[in-house]
């Protein structure tokens, strides 16, 4: 069974259609990444998993059950976890507090800081620090490391490598990987798509808000990508889901 399982979804910014008839599923220990040009409905879409935006129609399931109306912070009991773009941390509290914070608030058996920090050894030098204080890279760091500590089933990571220098993003991508190894399961807005197929099991493309391409990240080419991200490629491809 699907840990995640997203039926004809759709979602709205007033009259503007964000996201539109969107199936996707994903097992446990996947990672998908989300993939296509800005303004595509990429972040709408984890916010509506997330519940921090609401679905005007369609079904999520999640760990078997619907949770298309459920509150975020719900969400976040049941082990759904957002990381949105910009970090949001608590720049004038330490990054130790910043984690602290977030601990209790999740799934039960929550994560504990020495856990944590075995995927982000970075941070253990800054936990005295103030958050504000850190590199970008350091702070997207700590921000994911924060919604580990709610210990998620699912992470929901938008654009992390954002504003980053390449070497603050392959070590980011470093603990990401650590994450995978130990069975995570992500879904993953990426802007660099070699990245993506790189780290990701499954790819899916939006397109002004519908699917336009879903497939095995082994079985998808750059060039197959990019007629999806650009709607070169006709009509949505067969294993899309799309509308
Ligand atoms: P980006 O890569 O730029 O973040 P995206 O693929 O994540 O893009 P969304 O941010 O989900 O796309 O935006 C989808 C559509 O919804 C866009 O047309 C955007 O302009 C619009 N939109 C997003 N947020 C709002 C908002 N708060 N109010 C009105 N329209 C919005």
């Amino acid at each position: 069974m699907s840990l995640l399982t997203v039926e004809g979804l759709e979602a709205r910014h007033g009259l503007l259609h964000a996201v539109r008839g969107v199936d996707l599923a994903l097992d446990e220990g996947e990672t998908l990444a989300l993939v296509g040009a800005n303004g595509a409905g990429k972040t709408t879409l984890l916010r509506a998993i997330a519940g921090a935006h609401r679905a005007a129609a369609g079904r999520i399931r999640f760990a078997g059950a619907d949770i298309t109306t459920l509150p975020a912070h719900r969400r976040v009991k049941l082990g759904i976890a957002l990381v949105p773009e910009g970090r949001r941390l608590f720049t004038g509290m330490t990054v130790e507090e910043n984690l602290l914070v977030a601990a209790g608030r999740g799934r039960a058996g929550g994560g504990t800081l020495a856990t944590v920090l075995e995927a982000f050894p970075q941070l253990r030098p800054k936990l005295k620090a103030r958050a504000g204080d850190l590199s970008g890279g350091q702070q997207q760091a700590a921000a994911i490391a924060r919604a580990l500590m709610s210990n998620p089933r699912l992470l929901l990571l938008d654009e992390v490598s954002l504003g980053l220098s390449p070497v603050a993003v392959d070590q980011l991508y470093l603990s990401l990987q650590t994450l995978l190894a130990g069975g995570a399961t992500i879904v993953l807005v990426e802007q660099d798509l070699g990245r993506a197929l790189r780290v990701a099991s499954r790819v899916v493309c939006l397109l002004e808000g519908r699917v336009t391409y879903a497939g095995a990240a082994g079985e998808t080419t750059r060039e197959r990508v990019m007629d999806a991200y650009f709607g070169l490629s006709g009509a949505p491809d067969a294993t899309a889901g799309g509308r």
